[in-house]
């Protein structure tokens, strides 16, 4: 697959300007690791507080580099001035790509996506950071479904090395190749991936939580299922990972992969992750998951 993501990276331009709807969560982490490249970008919200919030992450993010001496407060500035917010598409038509990120849902990625193609130029990359909605489901709300593909970030961004782009049924080489591009200008390490349910790193943890689950249902104690994992190699076990994800976010996640694979992702009854989240206990996001958070 590094292969095939290298072959792609041959075929494509630089990207000039990038742009990524939403300033969440994901969107100010895109934006910053966009920024702290070399590669501008807008940052676009419908919510001038999330916009606030976003830029704020990225100072945060440019002022650790500036304490632990790795930049200069001079190169801050200008990491800094590679992000535009801005609340409406008027600066959209000299874009390259531009990464949805808004909420996890598929009516309003629809709208926005349309809306987003009415405003941009006929060769802009249209990509989404959806962990679970289908990148040709979504394609059907565009006018020019080939220009669209998935690019699925980790959370958090600035961290996680690798990228999932996705392609759709509909999508070209050309939109691949240039999503492979940017995530390469990212500092990133693209891998491209069939559109199916999980994609390909969530097939290979839920079905990891899904044992997890099981585990604890037969009275396994997840503090000692985690330190077995950290001791097996791993950063972290999967009950501190579950708090990271969010119970919200997993429970979700694993509906859509028992959706797509009934066989075997499908459970009769409630799982002890299911359990947590009828709780409230939804990990770091609520200071409360398997673990507490102070
Ligand atoms: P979030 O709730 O933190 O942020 C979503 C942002 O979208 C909000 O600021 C909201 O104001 C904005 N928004 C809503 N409608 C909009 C519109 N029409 N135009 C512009 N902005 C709009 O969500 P998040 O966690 O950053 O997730 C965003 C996407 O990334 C989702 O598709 C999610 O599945 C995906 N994702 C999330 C994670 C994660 O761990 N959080 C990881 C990978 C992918």
């Amino acid at each position: 697959v590094k292969k095939k993501a290298k072959g792609y990276e041959k075929q494509a331009s630089e990207i000039k300007q990038a742009a990524v709807l939403g300033a969440g969560i994901m969107g100010g982490g895109i934006a910053y690791q966009s920024a702290s490249k070399g590669t501008p970008i807008l940052m676009k919200d419908i919510n001038g507080e999330a916009i606030e919030l976003g830029l704020k992450e990225a100072r945060k993010l440019f002022g650790k580099g500036v304490e632990r001496g790795k930049l200069t407060t001079e190169k801050m500035a200008q990491g800094l001035s590679n992000i535009r917010p801005t609340l409406s598409y008027g600066d959209f038509g000299n874009v390259d790509l531009v990464v949805e990120a808004v909420v996890e849902n598929p009516k309003v990625k629809a709208s926005v996506l349309a809306e987003l193609e009415d405003n941009v130029a006929e060769d802009a990359i249209l990509t989404s950071n959806t962990s679970t909605i289908s990148i040709t489901r979504l394609a059907e709300s565009l006018k020019r479904p080939e220009n669209f593909c998935g690019m699925h970030f980790f959370n958090p961004v600035h961290r996680m090395p690798l990228v999932e782009v996705i392609r759709g049924e509909k999508s070209s080489d050309a939109a691949i190749a240039a999503t492979v591009a940017y995530a390469r200008q990212m500092g990133k390490t693209p891998i491209v991936v069939n559109d199916c349910p999980g994609f390909l790193v969530n097939r290979v943890l839920f079905p990891y939580f899904g044992g997890f689950s099981l585990l604890v249902e037969k009275g396994a104690d997840y503090q000692r299922v985690d330190k077995v994992m950290e001791k097996f190699g791993w950063p972290m076990g999967p009950a501190y990972l579950l708090d990271v994800v969010g119970m919200d976010t997993a429970v979700h996640a694993n509906a859509v992969m028992a959706e797509g694979f009934p066989d075997r992702m499908a459970r009769d009854g409630k799982t002890a992750i299911q359990v947590m989240y009828d709780n409230q206990r939804l990990g770091q996001k609520n200071d409360l998951g398997f673990y507490r958070y102070e």
